[in-house]
């Protein structure tokens, strides 16, 4: 099978430390699915990491005496992209080398093109960076224009736009290298968010969603499976109540009147859910799986894991 793999942050971990060691785990799993036969195609989330870039970038703007430029957000996740791609395609190429697996491994530095007129340009509602007070927060807005927001009891945080991705701009590039048998690892972090002007490709401040980009991706390389790897081993209705119930194999129908009914968290699992079921549904034969890193070739033996498929 030809399979896209969307790494979750359980797979990369919270710091540089954390993340040199997570990789491991998540190579190890990888290279599973690649010993058994399968075409991966691997893309990863970044939010803790754009985070810390981002915090790093706008300390530099303080602590320097001169007008230091601000560094815009597209640039911070070109940033992290390429700092998780050099941990995971490391990791990678260390796993295949231990199993005598003779395959290069690279990261591809991936543009998403989205829409200038996109409704999520007027409604910023992803939160990044660091937690501030509300008078910093609100000095902060005012001093750059930034739009900023109370992110659930925890403080303030500066707020972005997650428009949705529309195309992948290196996408023959993933295509040649998994032709040639290569790992690739791309639209990491969702990718960067580019606007199209004439022949310009141009950032712009946003952060896009990472299953909606690897949904995407799966759609453009014509992959037979989306793997979602993320913190639970299933996708739970009434979740965290005394009636949660996990869910195995589900039809694209009924995933979606569990999202009408709520079941599944904005921002956390809805997006994974909407991800599966916009694939699934994008032509026959096509499924997606939501589950553990460690149960990924479980799940694709149908072992465990939700599967969202077209009936
Ligand atoms: P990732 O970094 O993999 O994108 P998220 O934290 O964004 O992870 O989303 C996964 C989380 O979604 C799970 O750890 C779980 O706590 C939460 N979640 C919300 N609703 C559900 C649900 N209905 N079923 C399972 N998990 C859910
Ligand atoms: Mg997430």
């Amino acid at each position: 099978m030809r399979i896209v793999i969307a790494l979750g942050g359980n797979a990369l971990g919270n710091t540089l430390t954390e993340q040199m060691t997570a990789v491991k785990h998540t190579a190890s799993a990888i290279v599973d699915l690649i010993e058994q036969g399968h075409e991966v195609i691997v893309s990863h989330g970044n939010g803790p990491q754009v985070g810390m870039i981002h915090h790093a970038v706008n300390e530099l703007t303080h602590v320097v005496e001169q007008d230091f430029p601000v560094i815009p957000l597209s640039v911070c996740v070109a940033m992290s992209q390429s700092y998780i791609g050099y941990d995971l395609q490391n990791a990678i190429r260390e796993e295949l080398l231990n199993r005598s697996i003779v395959k290069p491994c690279a990261t591809v530095i991936t543009q998403v093109i989205v829409d200038p007129n996109d409704p999520a340009f007027q409604n910023p509602s992803k939160p990044i960076g660091r937690f501030m007070s509300e008078q910093e927060a609100k000095k902060l807005a005012k001093e750059k224009g930034y739009q900023v927001m109370e992110d659930a009891g925890r403080g303030w945080r500066r707020v972005v736009a997650s428009p949705k991705p529309l195309d992948i701009v290196e996408i023959d590039t993933v295509r040649s290298l998994f032709q040639a048998g290569q790992v690739v690892i791309a639209g990491g972090g969702g990718g960067i968010p580019v606007i199209s002007q004439g022949n310009h490709l141009k950032g712009t401040s946003a952060v896009i969603d990472k299953d909606f980009c690897s949904c995407l991706m799966a759609e453009l390389v014509n992959a037979d499976l989306l793997i979602i790897l993320t913190a639970v081993e299933k996708c739970a209705i009434n979740f965290g109540k005394p009636n949660q119930k996990w869910l195995d194999n589900i039809t694209v129908n009924q995933a979606k009147e569990y999202c009408k009914q709520g079941h599944f968290a904005t921002g956390s699992m809805l997006p994974k859910v909407q991800a599966a079921i916009k694939f699934a549904e994008s032509k026959k034969d096509r499924k997606s799986l939501i589950t553990l890193l460690e149960k990924a070739k479980d799940g694709i033996d149908g072992k465990t894991g939700t599967i969202i498929y077209n009936s």
